[in-house]
């Protein structure tokens, strides 16, 4: 087992590292500051670099890269904001790939070049007011009616709603009840009947919009169907690598704090001294660097057995919610360790504190990745509703 990235790795690393130092820190700053998405100027810069789905096959626009080197990628924008890096998330481990493993031929032609180009931002929309968690309780439907599909119904915490052009939309596609009803079609956002609520406010994650979503009798030509009822076992498929993009984004918020923190306590005195000299904030480093490292160890298994393909909800889920548990834990020492520096909003830290929260409720929360585990173990799937 070689633990070091090859030449072409560590090349491909330190142009993502310094492509975020010269070009995303000045843009992550606007986008924190006016809580507005990254824009389409950003994501042509992107797309000019081979960012956008690195990890999807050149004859979609993409690099034809390894899930590997994605991360490796993400990682070193994330670590700038995870907003700024979002367009990246979205196009190589989020619905684009959903549309690249899953969808017929001439919706994967018709969309992810686009994606690829930094024309065209796609989010996904699963939740809904009564189905989180329980997402296979889904009320949305899309009706067959020959050659078209008939979509009603509403969604809930979508990330990009109003914003994106394009959402894949989780949907009960048949009267097959639970899992078995469920498929995903592709809706395009200025289809008629379909609008969006107010903007949600949170607590992190400026910049990445969420609002309610509502399709009133939206009409969509069958092509634009992802998976058909039945197809939900691929959508979570996909969801595995979705989970890796996750993993990444809060490693990205540990590791940012930590490389942060650790050059704070050399310069910060108190007492005559920097306040690395005091074995409490010592001891504080050690741990955190040993939940970071073991984090990257997980999130580098997951991908690295994965390869081409996509990971197994083992590997994926054990990597998501340590690295969501430690970036919480990461960014709030961190915090600490600044003191009221820490809390200020002039200062980096609070900002990571807040972005880490998000990534262990989205995809899943971290307790639902646990129930995925024991159910890995023992080769079963619980059932939550007996
Ligand atoms: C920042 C952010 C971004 C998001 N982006 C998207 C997006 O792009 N698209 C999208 O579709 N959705 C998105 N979501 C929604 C997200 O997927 C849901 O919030 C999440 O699945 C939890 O659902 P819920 O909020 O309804 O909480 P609930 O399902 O009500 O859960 C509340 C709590 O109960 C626990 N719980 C529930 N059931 C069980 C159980 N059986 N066993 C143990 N514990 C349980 C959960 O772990 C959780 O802690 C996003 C959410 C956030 C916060």
């Amino acid at each position: 087992m070689d633990f070091s990235l090859n030449d072409e790795q560590q090349m491909l690393q330190s142009t993502a590292r310094k492509f975020a130092a010269d070009i995303l820190s000045a843009e992550a700053k606007h986008i924190e500051q006016h809580d507005v998405p990254a824009s389409h100027a950003l994501r042509q810069k992107f797309a000019e670099m081979g960012f956008l789905g690195m990890n999807l096959p050149t004859r979609y626009g993409g690099a034809g890269l390894g899930h590997f080197e994605a991360v490796l990628v993400l990682e070193e924008l994330a670590k700038v904001s995870v907003a700024a890096a979002f367009p990246v998330f979205e196009a190589s481990f989020g619905p684009s790939l959903a549309i690249a493993h899953f969808a017929p031929e001439e919706l994967r032609q018709r969309i992810l070049p686009a994606v690829c180009r930094g024309d065209m931002v796609v989010a996904v929309s699963m939740s809904e007011p009564q189905a989180g968690t329980a997402l296979t309780d889904l009320k949305t439907t899309a009706r067959l009616d020959g050659d078209k599909i008939i979509l009603n119904g509403n969604k809930r915490w979508c990330s990009g709603a109003g914003h994106a052009d394009a959402y894949v939309v989780y949907c009960r596609m048949s009267d097959a009840p639970g899992a078995k009803g469920i498929g995903a079609v592709l809706v395009e956002k200025d289809t008629d009947g379909f609008s969006f609520g107010a903007a949600e406010s949170h607590m992190g994650w400026r910049g990445i919009p969420s609002a309610d979503m509502y399709f009133d009798d939206v009409e969509l030509p069958a092509s634009n169907i992802i998976v058909p009822a039945g197809g939900f076992r691929q959508l979570m498929e996909a969801f595995d690598l979705e989970r890796c993009g996750n993993t990444t984004m809060s490693l990205a918020c540990g590791q940012s704090a930590f490389d942060y923190v650790l050059d704070y306590v050399q310069e910060r005195e108190q007492f005559g001294k920097p306040i690395i000299e005091f074995q409490a904030v010592q001891l504080q480093l050690a741990q955190m660097k040993m939940k970071l490292d073991a984090a990257r160890l997980l999130l580098y298994r997951a991908v690295s057995n994965a390869e081409q393909s996509l990971p197994t909800i083992a590997d994926s889920s054990i990597a998501k919610c340590y690295a969501n548990e430690i970036a919480r834990d990461v960014t709030s020492a961190a915090v600490q360790l600044m003191g009221g520096y820490g809390f200020s909003k002039s200062y980096p830290m609070e900002q990571k504190m807040r972005d880490a929260w998000g990534w262990g409720i989205a995809g899943g929360s971290i307790d639902i990745q646990k129930i995925n585990i024991a159910a890995a173990l023992v080769g079963k799937r619980f059932n939550q509703r007996s």
